[in-house]
């Protein structure tokens, strides 16, 4: 018998007029997830087979489990020879390792010729179970194994048990967006969110050095490679804050600083975005968390774009978003001290209500078109891929 994996495709199957793209899609992220690993992948709008070396087999499944659009994920086995004969010693040996209490068989034939019924085979293969392993039990409506045979026109496939894969939609089919990344908890959780709904992500991250150390940059820099796993190769875009925050800090009032200088974050992002066909803005805002993070603080900030800015968490707990941030493995480089951008500039009492008209006014009062141009020009680009060979890239 021959091992192959066998990918069902969930909630894609949802998209009638898309389905094609989305599985070519698919089999792009997984031929690029594998590009190391011989494979051959065969498809049609029910799922995807991957056939490979039996060794390579469960390297494959590691890789799998990463990909967004997969359902579940199947081992199979196919048999040429298709004698109900060797159909139940088949079985038999794929079952003889296993531990469960009840089954059922659920056999199909797409090959019509077959001489035996489904509903037979079915009688048959499960009567030749009862006969052979001791103590274990037919359940219709809640096996413990689902004993999945399937009679195809040259072969017969084998199968049961089934590994969750991660849902979601192939990364890309939506487009791209830019997420604003920096080294806290919420912000690789609303990335990988994005991820799962399609988008392909690029990230942002505002330094201010010298007040901002290289461990902090270092830091997001590990959080974009935990992403890049989800995601393929993300860019970076590192951009120098300092100017801007030290401007702001002398000009205007302290309790406006964080408002305006999120003004300034979402400013440079847009226009970073645009110019690299971003579609949207990402970042990890949650209703309520901070002071800028109040309805009337995010209209404040929100008002200086015009390109949607999505906010996977808004509504999420910060318990919660600790809970996928563990699954997903960015807690534990999260947590780590070095001091953000923005810590190191917070009020002691940052504005709650900021009135709209007042930002626009205290903004009158430095240079910040010229201060964004000057950022905007200056932004480091760094390509991150899954492992450690980063190459600086200057392409802007
Ligand atoms: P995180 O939200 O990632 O845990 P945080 O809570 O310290 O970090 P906030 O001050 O709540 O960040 O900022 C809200 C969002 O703004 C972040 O989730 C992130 O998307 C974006 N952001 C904040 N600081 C930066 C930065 N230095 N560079 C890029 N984006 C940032
Ligand atoms: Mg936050």
């Amino acid at each position: 018998m021959k091992k192959i994996i066998i990918l069902k495709y969930g909630e894609l199957t949802l998209k009638k007029s898309n389905k094609n793209t989305f599985l070519k899609a698919l089999k792009k992220n997984i031929d690029n997830s594998l590009e190391n690993i011989e494979h051959e992948i065969i498809y049609d709008f029910g799922r995807m087979f991957i056939l490979a070396k039996e060794e390579l087999i469960n390297k494959i499944i590691i890789k799998l489990k990463n990909i967004f659009g997969i359902y579940e994920i199947i081992i199979g086995y196919l048999d040429e020879n298709k004698d109900i004969e060797q159909i139940k010693i088949n079985i038999l040996n794929l079952l003889k390792d296993k531990e469960f209490n009840t089954f059922k068989v659920l056999t199909k034939r797409s090959d019509k010729t077959y001489p035996i019924l489904s509903m037979d085979i079915n009688k048959i293969i499960a009567t030749n179970i009862l006969k052979e392993m001791n103590q274990v039990k037919v359940d219709i409506h809640h096996p413990e194994l689902e004993v999945n045979i399937e009679i195809r026109k040259n072969e017969v496939l084998y199968y049961g048990d089934r590994i969750k894969g991660l849902g979601g939609y192939p990364v890309g089919t939506l487009g791209k967006g830019l997420l604003m990344l920096s080294g806290g908890i919420d912000s690789p959780v609303a990335g990988f969110m994005s991820i799962k709904r399609g988008i392909k992500i690029e990230a942002i991250y505002f330094e201010s050095p010298p007040h901002t150390s290289e461990q902090a940059k270092n830091k997001v820099i590990k959080l974009a490679q935990k992403l890049a796993k989800y995601n393929g190769n993300v860019k970076l875009y590192v951009v120098n804050f300092t100017e801007i925050q030290e401007t702001l800090l002398k000009n205007v009032d302290h309790d406006y600083l964080i408002t305006l200088m999120r003004r300034m974050m979402y400013r440079i992002s847009a226009i970073i975005a645009s110019r690299h066909n971003d579609l949207v803005l990402i970042n990890g805002e949650s209703v309520g968390q901070v002071a800028s993070q109040t309805l009337s603080s995010m209209r404040a900030i929100n008002e200086v774009v015009k390109m949607p800015v999505i906010r996977p968490l808004a509504c999420f707990d910060k318990l919660e978003i600790i809970n996928i941030a563990r699954n997903i493995d960015t807690y534990e480089t999260s947590i780590l001290p070095y001091e953000d951008c923005c810590t190191i500039f917070v009020p002691k009492h940052p504005i709650i209500n900021p009135n709209r008209s007042k930002c626009t006014s205290l903004e009158e009062k430095i240079p910040w078109q010229d201060l964004i141009y000057q950022a905007v020009k200056n932004v480091k680009v760094i390509n991150i891929t899954e492992e450690n060979n980063n190459d600086y890239l200057d392409i802007l």
